[in-house]
């Protein structure tokens, strides 16, 4: 066996990993986004649909590319500009086309996080705002706070001069229908279950974890780097599902769903809040690159494979450090996703491809 492939061996080996990290890696990329991860079925994906999410996912990195091409152009500002082309797109569980609670409503969370200084802002369960990630950056600029939710949120939003819509418009048939199944489904497992003993959480939890994954996924999120060296990275969802109504997931708690810093990286993640949330996902991964000197491919790949997979969640996210680096690792079968490198090559995917 030549050299380098027993080292290669070796080190698959002495890692445990499956797959190689230089595959998993891209360098020189300014910007990422992704559109959610979870079961993305190829077969129940229908190739006008998948086209229509490629060009969305497409157009979202051309609005920050344009961003990240002005001389004064922020990485703050490009990320925002991205998050709003999938917020404005139904395709996505982000503003327009954002899941639906159980109770019918849609509650809508964002974040976004500037690496240069660490200033974050945050909205949680608002319901009347156009570009949710728009109110959370004017969190983090005008109100001295770095999370408003509900109504306090709105009307802050509303005088910072974010636009606001009637809870109307974030409806979709795609969307309602998934709640309507969801619900039937918790039902028929409600039923089944009664006689093993199981009680009316146990099902809602089941059927919550069960139900046609790619209704719910769709969250999604920015990271960017701009000429000056700084990071920023965004992230804007509808939650899950069924989610209870008040239920605030990872997305807009900073260090969970999202999180941003010069010294580490910038993180978008998306799956399942709580596991998230639990292990402060995206800052376990800006942590590891800081304090254990990881490389960003390796140090998301051990949060998204190792910590949440083994905990039993579902999860996705983009990363990129301030040199370029780019990873954007998942345990699920998709995560829709795309990123741009320094000399203007866009990038989109869905699956491992
Ligand atoms: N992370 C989001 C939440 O739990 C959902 C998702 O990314 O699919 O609210």
């Amino acid at each position: 066996m030549r050299w380098t492939a027993f080292m290669a061996v070796l080190a698959m080996a002495t890692t445990g990993a499956s797959r190689a990290t230089a595959a998993d890696s891209v360098s020189n990329v300014v910007l990422a986004v992704h559109g959610g991860a979870g079961v993305i079925d190829r077969d129940k994906l229908s190739a006008e649909r998948e086209k229509e999410i490629r060009a969305t996912l497409d157009a979202a990195l051309a609005a920050g590319e344009a961003v990240l091409n002005k001389p004064d152009g922020t990485s703050l500002d490009a990320v925002e500009a991205a998050v709003r082309v999938l917020e404005d797109s139904p395709l996505f569980n982000a503003g327009k086309g954002a899941a639906f609670t159980r109770e019918g409503t849609n509650e809508m969370d964002a974040s976004i996080m500037d690496g240069r200084t660490r200033a974050a802002g945050a909205v949680g369960f608002v319901t009347t705002i156009k570009n949710p990630i728009s109110a959370a950056r004017a969190v983090m600029e005008k109100s001295g706070h770095v999370l408003m939710v509900g109504d306090g949120a709105e009307a802050f939003a509303e005088d910072a001069g974010c636009e606001i819509v009637d809870p109307k418009y974030f409806w979709t048939e795609r969307r309602w229908k998934s709640l309507q199944e969801a619900l039937e489904e918790e039902k028929k497992k409600r039923d089944e279950q009664q006689s093993s003993g199981l009680g009316n959480r146990d099902a809602e939890n089941l059927a919550l974890h069960l139900r046609d994954a790619e209704a719910r996924c769709g969250t999604v999120g920015a990271v960017a780097l701009d000429r000056g060296g700084n990071l920023a990275a965004a992230t804007s969802t509808g939650g899950l599902t069924l989610k209870r109504h008040g239920r605030l997931g990872d997305t807009p708690i900073v260090g969970a769903g999202t999180f941003a810093d010069n010294k580490s990286c910038a993180v978008s993640g998306t799956g399942q809040g709580e596991f998230f949330i639990r292990s402060v996902a995206a800052y376990d991964i800006a942590a590891l690159v800081e304090y254990k000197g990881l490389a960003v491919a390796d140090a998301a790949r051990e949060v998204v494979h190792k910590k949440i997979k083994s905990a039993g969640g579902e999860a996705g996210v983009i990363a990129l450090d301030a040199k370029g680096n780019h990873a954007a690792p998942f345990n699920t079968n998709g995560l829709y996703r795309g990123y741009v490198t320094k000399d203007g090559k866009r990038h989109v995917a869905i699956y491992e491809e």
